[in-house]
């Protein structure tokens, strides 16, 4: 099998779709040629969902050494801009796949069409309609009941050839004509009821300018760009199951190149919307901070929020390819995400909410310098050195004046270990004297126990991670939660989606503390803070003199490991 150039490799995971593309390379069906491609509508940013489409299209092109053409189905001049190609290009990039110079756009192809529209007109099956978009609808009857015929529908060959040229001509209003193809009024199939190919459209488009005003629909340029490019398998998603009927028909009355369409499940996300016209209302309404806000399921967004493109093709993989739709757990990415990050993190210590610590019997201005292991994972990225004083600080959570039950971290008279440093003892709380609240802790450490060289044999139940004041590097730490409070945002068609927003989806801190290791740290650098979770630099916001951390995932039940460590 291996030897057979168009085999699939075998480390990936089968699909019906490989089955079906297998089935027609063992009948050397399109002379054992695949050719994929992926479609997007310039329209908006890239989802999470579109990644899974790029996965598939893009990995079946590798596996099966083909190609797979990126196309923008630019279509609908109103919606489209540049700004969403380039940002198309960009993350089908990142996420690491490559279209080589088959770049194109259907608007290439416009000419082409309109002469293939001719050539239905010609046959008797395509027609000007000269009746108002309400007309239509009114006509087309419902699934069970047949449409009506449209009174032009009858318009000779001749007529209805001049009327469409004096369409393209620009010599009427939108609105006033549109061209159908003449295929099955009666059809228990709407979308086979004489759909419109073109309809007129006085609107500037970003790539072709005012050539055209009239433009195809989605149905009409999608099979036939197809077919221009040779495309063998064109996969889309369920939706257009039932237009597939449509999309067969036109080719074979054009008779040329016949790719077959393939539905598969569209990826579904829970706590999140994955619409690109509900993703554009959070951004205009101003509800998040752009389509690369690190909280929107956008390419963009995860991008900039730490995701890494190991971590969402293997989410893509992990999810498969299915032919009925399902909504997959949010959790499943953020395990991909962990477990590629876990392998590759530099850790070091963060400390999030400070809370300051001065260790009274540590000498006044001495520093030490503490080795810390900069990834348990994998012993080849080495170690660093951590300076380590008098005055440190911890995080406000891991002190209790009067512990909880099971408890174990710092609390009045009690021990902790500070990691890859000493055992402290805390000794005095200081407050506030005006609000109470607690703004220091005097410690005590005790010299024998440092780690590495501890002979104490002194067990404690909490170790916890802490900064040294003085080397401090101050932080800005953007903190992420779901998006939405409720599973299935859309579930409640009564009410607004964007009424379900969380809104602790995003806490700042603006005061932390992190260890002067990260000073250096560059914008997308990634690290596994300990005991907090994986964050990286923000690609925007972030300069060297006031560092952004954006919290790119928590650690898997870090609360209960603590627990169970300590
Ligand atoms: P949206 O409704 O989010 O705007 P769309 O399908 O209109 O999505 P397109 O730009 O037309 O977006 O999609 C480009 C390609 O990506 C299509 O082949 C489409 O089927 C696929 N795609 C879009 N959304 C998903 C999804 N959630 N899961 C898998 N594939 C998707
Ligand atoms: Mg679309």
């Amino acid at each position: 099998m291996e030897s057979n150039e168009n085999t699939r490799e075998t480390n990936v995971q089968s699909n019906f779709i490989r089955e079906i593309i297998d089935e027609d390379l063992k009948a050397a069906k399109n002379a054992s040629r695949v050719h994929t491609r992926f479609p997007p509508e310039p329209n908006g940013y890239l989802h999470i969902g579109h990644a899974k489409s790029i996965c598939l299209n893009f990995g079946i092109a590798t596996d099966y050494k083909g190609l797979c053409n990126l196309r923008f189905d630019d279509t609908n001049p109103s919606a489209e801009d540049v700004e969403y190609v380039n940002s198309i290009k960009e993350d089908i990039k990142w996420l690491g796949f490559d279209w080589e110079d088959r770049e194109y756009y259907a608007s290439n192809y416009f000419d082409q069409l309109y002469e293939y529209a001719v050539k239905l007109i010609n046959k008797g099956k395509a027609y000007v309609d000269s009746s108002s978009s309400d007309e239509i609808k009114n006509m087309r009857g419902t699934p069970t009941v047949a449409g009506q015929l449209s009174p032009y529908r009858g318009r000779s060959i001749e007529e209805n050839l001049d009327i469409f040229t004096k369409m393209k001509a620009g010599e009427f209003k939108d609105g006033e004509h549109v061209l159908r193809s003449k295929f099955d009024m009666s059809s228990p199939n709407m979308n086979l009821r004489d759909p419109i190919m073109y309809r007129i459209r006085h609107a500037e488009h970003h790539r072709t300018g005012d050539k055209w005003c009239i433009y195809p629909m989605y149905d009409w340029a999608h099979g036939q760009s197809d077919s221009i490019e040779g495309i063998t398998h064109s996969i889309c998603t369920l939706e257009f199951e039932n237009h597939r009927p449509l999309y067969d028909w036109y080719i074979k009355e054009l008779e040329i190149f016949h790719p077959q369409q393939i539905e598969f499940a569209r990826l579904n996300l829970n706590y999140t919307v994955m619409s690109k016209r509900k993703l554009l209302q959070l951004v205009e309404d101003g509800i998040v901070n752009g389509w690369d806000d690190p909280r929107m399921p956008t390419i963009s967004g995860y991008r900039r929020r730490g995701y890494t493109p190991e971590s969402i093709r293997s989410f893509a993989e992990k999810v498969g390819v299915a032919k009925r739709d399902n909504v997959i757990d949010v959790s499943l990415l953020e395990f991909s995400i962990r477990e590629d990050l876990n392998k590759r993190s530099q850790r070091v210590m963060a400390v999030l909410n400070p809370l300051k610590i001065t260790i009274s019997n540590y000498p006044a201005d001495k520093v030490e310098m503490l080795e810390a292991v900069n990834n348990p994972e994998d012993e080849t990225m080495g170690k660093r050195l951590v300076p380590f004083s008098r005055e440190i600080y911890i995080e406000k959570d891991d002190f209790m004046e009067i512990p909880a039950k099971k408890f174990f971290r710092l609390s009045p008279g009690n021990e902790v270990r500070l990691r890859y440093a000493y055992i402290i003892k805390c000794e005095e709380v200081v407050k506030d004297p005006s609000t109470g609240e607690v703004i220091e802790l005097i410690c005590t450490y005790d010299v024998e126990t440092k780690s590495g060289s501890d002979k104490t044999g002194k067990k404690v139940k909490g170790t916890l991670h802490w900064v040294s004041a003085k080397e401090a590097i101050d932080a800005e730490i953007r903190l992420y939660e779901r998006l939405f409070s409720e599973e299935d945002p859309l579930g409640d068609k009564e009410k607004d989606f964007k009424s379900f927003i969380n809104p602790e989806s995003l806490r700042v801190l603006h005061n932390s503390k992190l260890e002067p290791f990260l000073k250096d740290a560059k914008s997308g650098d990634r690290f596994q803070f300990e005991r907090q979770g994986y964050f990286c630099v923000d690609s925007i916001d972030s300069t060297p003199e006031n560092l952004v951390f954006n919290r790119t995932v928590t650690l898997r039940d870090s609360w209960a490991k603590i627990q169970k460590n300590s």
